[in-house]
């Protein structure tokens, strides 16, 4: 079935995600908040604010920065609040924390829209490719209702039960995720520092049982040491604060992810926020 779907947020992820769903046939339509560059949305409807965008489509997909950018796409001046009710279904795929997702699932549960939480597991690359993995949270029937849209961005839709669900599968991806960066650049860093090359470590690395295609994908930028943004690193240090705070919430020991929160603050305060998060490496080379 094809769907009247909205998109808001046409960043790396959101972009990709929304041509994608045109490509399957939906009736896509989409907002950003900056003005797209030529090409961004060629062949789609575009939205002047988020509430014209809730006006004229049923399913609103969210794939945003976080919180902040949610709360003034729904309830910022402009924002889609107003078209919100029955009939309308929200989907919020940006990450966002279990905690706040909860609220959110509240919120438009008052107001008579179904809310989806659905964030997403893959790069700018699976989203390029329609090959995300979709972590979906929510009412069952719903979510299936979603599928044919899901199955245009992503290989796999994943049911993780009602929301803020979800969000909690993306806080466990993310936290690994982190961790296995983070441990790749540690190894290349402590290796360094015993005399061995870049080189032979990452033939080891990708050659044996430790291979995987995160590694695969990061190879090329630790070899070359430019970090265009795929997952830019400073969602990633926004991703280890809302980890280590539901952590913290649940009384829940997450020590790996309270560990690269710091050396993800180091990467901050040197400005690699904009990089690829594999950029990591040169906040551990400054502790050298
Ligand atoms: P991005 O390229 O930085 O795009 C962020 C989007 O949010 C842009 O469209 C931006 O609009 C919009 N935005 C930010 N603040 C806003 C505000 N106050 N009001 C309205 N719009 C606002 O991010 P991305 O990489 O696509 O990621 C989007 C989400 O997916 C994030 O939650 C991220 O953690 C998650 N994610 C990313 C990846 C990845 O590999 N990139 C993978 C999985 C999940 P402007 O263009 O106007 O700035």
């Amino acid at each position: 079935m094809k769907l009247a779907v909205g998109f808001a947020g046409m960043g790396i992820m959101g972009k990709a995600m929304a041509r994608n769903a045109a490509k399957a046939g939906h009736h896509v339509a989409v907002y950003n908040r900056s003005p797209l560059a030529s090409g961004d949305a060629e062949g789609l409807e575009i939205a002047a604010t988020p509430l014209e965008l809730a006006r004229c489509r049923d399913v609103l997909v969210l794939m945003l920065t976080g919180p902040g950018a949610v709360d003034a796409v729904l309830w910022g001046e402009n924002g889609m609040g107003p078209a919100l009710g029955p009939g309308k279904t929200v989907v919020n795929m940006s990450t966002v924390p279990p905690a706040y997702c909860a609220s959110l699932a509240g919120k438009l549960g008052a107001a008579g829209a179904v809310f989806v939480d659905a964030p997403v597991s893959g790069s700018k690359v699976p989203a390029q490719q329609g090959a995300l993995v979709i972590l979906a949270g929510g009412p069952r029937d719903a979510v299936d209702a979603l599928e044919p849209l899901f199955m245009s961005m992503g290989k796999k839709v994943v049911y993780c039960g009602e929301a803020p669900k979800g969000s909690m599968m993306k806080m466990s991806v993310n936290l690994l995720l982190a961790s296995m960066m983070e441990s790749l650049c540690e190894m290349l860093v402590f290796g360094r520092a015993g005399g061995l090359t870049d080189e032979a470590m990452l033939q080891v690395a990708l050659g044996g049982p430790l291979a995987c295609d995160l590694f695969k994908v990061k190879e090329q930028m630790l070899l070359q040491r430019k970090f265009p943004a795929q997952f830019p690193l400073k969602h990633m240090h926004k991703d280890l604060r809302f980890v280590t705070d539901t952590a913290t919430d649940m009384r829940c020991p997450a020590p790996s992810a309270f560990a690269n929160l710091q050396i993800f603050n180091q990467a901050m305060s040197k400005g690699l926020g904009e990089l690829d998060f594999a950029a990591v490496i040169e906040a551990l080379e400054g502790m050298v």
